[in-house]
């Protein structure tokens, strides 16, 4: 009988697992899919050509306070950054860069300088304290609270709010492409905290990508289990507690409707409806690609980029979300762009990359969005679909086929809307308890959300280990 049974073994529940396992304790893990990784894991387009079957751009990996514990490094994970975090292309054939260096950027952005120094430069030297801060528990006694409140200044208003203090369309953009991380309409509070947490994450630690694809990420969670005697068990799905062994605790990384059906009456009927209450967010659309060559933008300074947000100004990215969010599909999409391979040549043959592309759709979409990312793709890099070898579209119905806790293709599991950002799966002392005392939820669907960093499977272990496992 293990003491502890994780249900998933996406980023979250690797790390929920490693954390309990490192205590000394027994776990098992059980994964619906053929190999551990949820949300990190990469798969061959083609022979030769490596892409990444979800995530790509690891700020939160790198920063994670509970990642940067684990001899991750030792396990053969290894970052690879690209020359610059980002890149935003406009349609006068310029692109404005977000380099490491805040200096550089600052300095790029000309009149917006002073203003983007100004959100950035208090948060950047303090980067540790800050993520320990907003990747921790919700309510907590502040250990930094100055920083924290300049952080709030930040985060708590919209990204349009932000804006107003840029006079330059390129920054206004750049600010908008962040922001639109949140899945959210550009003029809803806290989409600021998008703004700062990224931007924040570029100067900082980088955005780096894995080498070899993002399932080195897994493996070496994977790898660091094995070493503390955790037990990953793939190919089988979890359907029912019955599925499951006897044990002290277990925790689910699934969406919280399917943790509703799973553990069915051991649940309260009213917890159980607030999990059915819980929102999903919008889905994903996404375009895989290999290409003949590089992608040829019209501004070239897009090549030193490992991410490039392709959507034009400010207003067009807001209508792009604000539509999404409506649960309509943007006539011009923005579209997510990664060139991980410019920088990680293993993953693509000599003179040839992978291109990963995806653009939000209203949740569980039908909609084939190829050719309005293409389009989009031809609008700042004319001639890129002649260098198309091979594409490999993802619909959200295929996101869930792969993965049950991105329902609909919602990559967050769960809204950001409203108070859900902050507190989910619903409003409680400790989110990650259930009122069963044997069951806790470690997904995405708790704080701090969604992204690769492990720290909502680490917190709910740690409930875990004050509460049954004591
Ligand atoms: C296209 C795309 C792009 C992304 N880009 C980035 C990025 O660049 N950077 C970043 O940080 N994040 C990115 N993300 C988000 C990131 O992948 C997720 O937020 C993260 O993986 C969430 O981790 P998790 O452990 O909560 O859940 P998941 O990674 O979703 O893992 C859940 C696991 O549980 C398994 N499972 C579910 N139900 C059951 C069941 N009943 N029985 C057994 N197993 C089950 C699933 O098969 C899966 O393996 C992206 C995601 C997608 C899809």
């Amino acid at each position: 009988m293990p003491d502890a049974v994780v249900v998933g073994s996406g980023p979250n529940g690797l790390a929920a697992a490693i954390a309990i396992a490192r205590t000394g304790r027994s776990v098992t893990v059980y994964e619906a899919n053929d190999e551990v990784g949820g949300g990190a894991r990469s798969a061959e387009l083609r022979p030769g050509f490596t892409y990444d079957v979800c995530s790509a751009f690891h700020p939160l990996a790198s920063a994670s306070p509970f990642f940067r514990t684990l001899p991750l490094l030792r396990h053969g994970l290894e970052w690879v950054h690209p020359d610059a975090p980002l890149a935003h292309p406009l349609d006068d054939g310029s692109a404005v860069v977000v380099e490491r260096s805040l200096d550089l950027t600052a300095a790029a952005l000309g009149a917006d300088g002073r203003a983007y120094r100004s959100l950035m430069a208090p948060l950047v030297p303090r980067w540790a304290d800050l993520y320990d801060e907003v990747l921790g528990p919700v309510v907590h006694l502040p250990r930094h609270p100055v920083l924290l409140a300049r952080f709030a200044l930040r985060a708590l208003p919209s990204a349009a709010l932000l804006a107003r203090r840029f006079r330059t369309a390129g920054a206004r953009a750049l600010l908008a492409g962040m922001a639109a991380h949140s899945f959210l309409p550009l003029e809803h509070a806290l989409t600021g905290a998008f703004v700062a947490t990224l931007g924040v994450a570029a100067h900082a630690v980088g955005w780096p990508v894995a080498r070899g694809g993002s399932g080195a990420i897994a493996r070496a969670l994977a790898a660091e289990l094995r070493e503390h005697g955790g037990v990953a068990v793939t190919g089988r799905g979890v359907q029912q507690l019955a599925d499951l062994p006897t044990a002290r605790a277990y925790l689910f990384d699934t969406s919280p409707a399917q943790l509703a059906l799973i553990a069915g009456d051991r649940l309260p009927p009213g917890y159980r409806a607030a999990l059915r209450r819980y929102r999903r967010g919008p889905g994903v659309f996404k375009v895989d690609y290999a290409i003949d060559g590089a992608i040829p933008w019209r501004a070239p300074a897009c090549l030193r980029a490992g991410t490039v947000h392709v959507g034009g100004s400010f207003e067009e990215i807001a209508a792009s979300e604000r539509a999404v969010w409506h649960g309509r599909t943007a006539e011009r999409p923005f579209v997510l762009v990664g060139q991980q391979s410019l920088f990680d040549r293993t993953r693509a043959p000599e003179g040839r990359n992978v291109v990963w592309a995806y653009c939000h759709v209203p949740n569980g979409s039908g909609e084939d969005m190829t050719p309005r990312i293409e389009a989009q793709l031809e609008r700042f890099a004319p001639g890129f679909r002649e260098r198309v070898i091979e594409r490999r579209v993802t619909a959200p119905r295929d996101v869930e086929r792969a993965n049950a806790s991105m329902a609909g293709g919602d990559i967050a599991n769960g809204s950001h809307g409203g108070l859900q950002l902050v507190f989910r799966p619903a409003i409680r002392l400790d989110p990650y308890a259930t009122p069963a005392r044997d069951i806790y939820l470690c997904s995405a669907a708790t704080p701090p959300g969604g992204g690769v960093h492990g720290m909502c499977g680490y917190r709910a272990a740690r409930s875990a280990l004050r509460g049954v496992l004591a």
